[in-house]
């Protein structure tokens, strides 16, 4: 009986030895298990502020990008106006004596014409024509007075 129970009570010591071992043997994994998952996290919040970093990058650059193409597309207008512009400059110009547009390529002798008097209610005093509208009996080039040329040209071009 007395050999029964010794016999016991080392299994039990064996078996609670056992025990502790499966114990240790827990901890120090689930100690390495956290650990992983620390590093795990570690490297997510550094590829987190990696990838918030190239965003940035990206979005600067793609406002820059859009900047410059912003600019290009001012600059081709600024062109295509300038462009107008000078192409009016040479076509059409605005008289400073009779007030009309004309072309400097179809301007003659007998372009312009004005009426040398005043027009007195029923007729023109210089020539004797009865509308006020009737053209002018003075035929001359048309022409723009030196200082008044850019706002003629302004005039007619839009302005710029
Ligand atoms: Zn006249
Ligand atoms: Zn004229």
């Amino acid at each position: 009986m007395s050999h029964l129970n010794e016999s016991l009570i080392k299994d039990f010591r064996d078996f609670k030895a056992s025990i502790s071992d499966s114990i240790k043997h827990k901890d120090s994994a689930l100690e390495s298990f956290k650990l992983q998952i620390a590093a795990l996290e570690s490297s997510k919040t550094k590829l987190l502020a990696d990838l918030t970093l190239m965003t940035d990058k990206f979005q600067r650059a793609d406002i820059r990008l859009k900047r410059a193409f912003g600019e290009i597309i001012a600059l081709k207008g600024r062109i295509e106006k300038i462009k107008t512009t000078s192409f009016q400059r040479m076509q059409v110009k605005l008289c400073t004596r009779c007030h009309k547009e004309y072309n400097e390529k179809e301007n003659y002798n007998w372009s312009c014409r004005t009426h040398q008097s005043t027009y007195g209610g029923t007729m023109w005093w210089c020539c004797g024509r009865r509308n006020k509208d009737d053209p002018g009996c003075k035929y001359a080039k048309h022409q723009i007075t030196e200082n008044e040329e850019e706002t003629a040209i302004m005039m007619v071009g839009g302005g710029y």
